[in-house]
Formats: C-alpha cells, structure tokens, sequence
C-alpha cells in the first residue's frame, strides 16, 4: 500500500481489493462520481518568497462521497488510471480549474496561477494538447495562468515527451516538473525540455531543519533550477524553520500546511479577500 497522511480515514487501497468484486463496486461508484458531480478540487495557495503574496494555487482533486464522506486522490487515483477512467477525470479538472481561476479574475481578482497534475496516462494520449487548447478556448482562462504539474516518469519516453511539451508551450502554459528529486531523472532533460519550473517534492523539505544531506540536495536543487533560468518551488513546508531556511536558500516560492492547507473555492475566497479587491 501507499503511505497516508495520519489522520486520513483509509477507505480503498489497491492491494486490498486486487481482483475482488469491491474493486467493481468502486470502480462503478467512480464512474458514478464523475457523472453525478461528485469529484470537487480544493486550492492549496503558493505564496512569494520575496514579497510574500499570493502567485498561485494548485488544484487538488477530492472526491465527495455520499455516504463515505471525503476521499483523497491517493485512494482512488490508481483505479482511475488502471480503469482508463482518468481521462474522463483529468479532462473534468483541466475544465473546472481553468473554469474557476477565470471566474476569479472576472470577479476582479489579481491573476494568478492555477497548477493542475497530469497523471502520465494523460500527458502520453494524443488528444492532450488538443483538448488543453479547447479548454482554454472554451473558458478564455489566459494560458500563461495554466501551470501543468508533471513528473519526471513522463520523460522514459524522452522523444515524445519533448514533443508534447513543445506544442503546450506553443499555446502558451506553463511547465513545472513535479517531486523533483524523487524520481530517476537525467539532468539532460531539464536543458533540453521546455520547462519553467520545478517543484522540490517535500520527502526533502521534511528533513532540512536537522538532516544535512536533504539541506545539500534542496540548495543544489535551488542553484540548478536558477542556473538553467527556472523557477523553484518548494511543497510541504509546515514549519516556519522550514521557511526561513527556504528563504534563506532563495527558493522563489513556497506551499504547505504552514501557509494554508488545501482549501475549497470558497473558503479561498473567503480568506483571501483583498485579492479580489486588489
Ligand atoms: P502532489 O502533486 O505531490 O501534491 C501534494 C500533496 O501534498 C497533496 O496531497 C497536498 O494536500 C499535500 N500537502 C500540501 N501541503 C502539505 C504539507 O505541508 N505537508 C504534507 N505532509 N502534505 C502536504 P493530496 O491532495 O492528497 O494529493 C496527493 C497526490 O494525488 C498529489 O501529490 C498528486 O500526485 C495526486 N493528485 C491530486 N490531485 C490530482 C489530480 O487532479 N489529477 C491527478 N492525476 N493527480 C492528482
Ligand atoms: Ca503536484
Ligand atoms: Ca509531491
Ligand atoms: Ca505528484
């Protein structure tokens, strides 16, 4: 099984229901979700390092269960990629996050980024760069506020990888390279592919206020994005330590429990209401 959060309920994992009828039944209650609009994304905002304002969000998928209450991606993300049902899915979140961070800015808002993940299914289907572009038509979201969140197992294919990500950036998104560190990842790829930032995966982050070698390998990993002219962004800072220590690095921005959980639309609203007025 995956690592959970500590105080997260587990409803499904894939070991539990490998080949068992209640793989069925959840695979047909997901189908449900995403025809009976149960599956809502939370905002969890990315703040400056240096001015410490607001520069972003990323949207965080959550699937609203009738009766079981609020499921987390980890629980059933790996069925919708297993099920092919992660297009449906992925599609429904480009949509909705392009949809909100427009109605923002129509409502006055100070632009700002929307982060959304791509699960590697997604990003190899030939269809992507097309239905990004009809997004973005169909919602008039500007694409320079589009960030796409992807990993490094996208570049096992590296050909067609930098093939794909020259055609986003032809509409004009964003590319930032998520849990940067964690994976296999050739240095080759951050010269050659068409990125503008990476996003330092928060197993480092964790350690840096007591372990030296995640202090050498997040300050590396700051210089490298900067040599190369990338933006560095920092995930699951929850302590102020954490944070000077990050600011002190010059990492550009930052997002974790510290600054703000993952919030609803509303609750974002809500609590960042000189945004709009700004
Ligand atoms: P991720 O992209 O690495 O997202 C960061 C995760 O860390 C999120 O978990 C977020 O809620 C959590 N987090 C944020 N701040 C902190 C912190 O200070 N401390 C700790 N310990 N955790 C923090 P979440 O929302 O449960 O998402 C888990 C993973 O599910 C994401 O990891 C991402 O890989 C995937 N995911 C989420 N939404 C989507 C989606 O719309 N599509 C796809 N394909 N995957 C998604
Ligand atoms: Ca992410
Ligand atoms: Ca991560
Ligand atoms: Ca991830």
């Amino acid at each position: 099984a995956k690592s959970r959060g500590k105080n997260r309920y587990i409803i499904y994992t894939s070991d539990m229901y490998e080949s068992s009828m209640d793989k069925l039944k959840l695979e047909s209650d997901l189908r449900h979700a995403v025809t009976h609009n149960e599956l809502v994304l939370h905002y969890q905002p990315q703040f400056s390092n240096i001015t410490g304002e607001i520069m972003g969000v990323e949207a965080l998928i959550r699937w609203q269960h009738p009766s079981r209450g609020l499921i987390y991606p980890d629980q059933f993300i790996w069925l919708a990629e297993e099920s092919g049902l992660i297009f449906e899915i992925g599609k429904w979140v480009i949509t909705e996050a392009c949809r909100q961070n427009k109605e923002w800015q129509d409502h006055g808002c100070r632009p700002i980024q929307m982060s959304v993940n791509l699960s590697s299914k997604q990003f190899f289907r030939s269809d992507l760069v097309d239905f990004v572009k009809d997004v973005l038509d169909e919602t008039e979201m500007p694409s320079c506020y589009l960030v796409l969140e992807i990993t490094e197992s996208m570049a096992m294919d590296a050909d067609y990888a930098r093939h794909v990500l020259k055609h986003l950036k032809e509409l004009g998104v964003c590319i930032s390279i998520d849990d940067f560190g964690k994976g296999y990842s050739s240095l080759v790829y951050l010269k050659t592919f068409p990125i503008d930032s990476l996003k330092i995966d928060k197993s480092f982050v964790k350690d840096i206020t007591n372990d030296d070698d995640d202090v050498n390998i997040v300050k590396a990993i700051i210089m490298l994005a900067h040599n190369l002219g990338l933006q560095v962004i920092a995930e699951g800072v929850e302590t102020k330590e954490q944070l000077d220590l990050l600011k002190s690095y010059e990492c550009d921005e930052v997002q974790g429990y510290l600054l703000s959980k993952p919030i609803t639309a509303k609750q974002f609203e809500d609590s960042y209401e000189s945004l709009v007025n700004s």
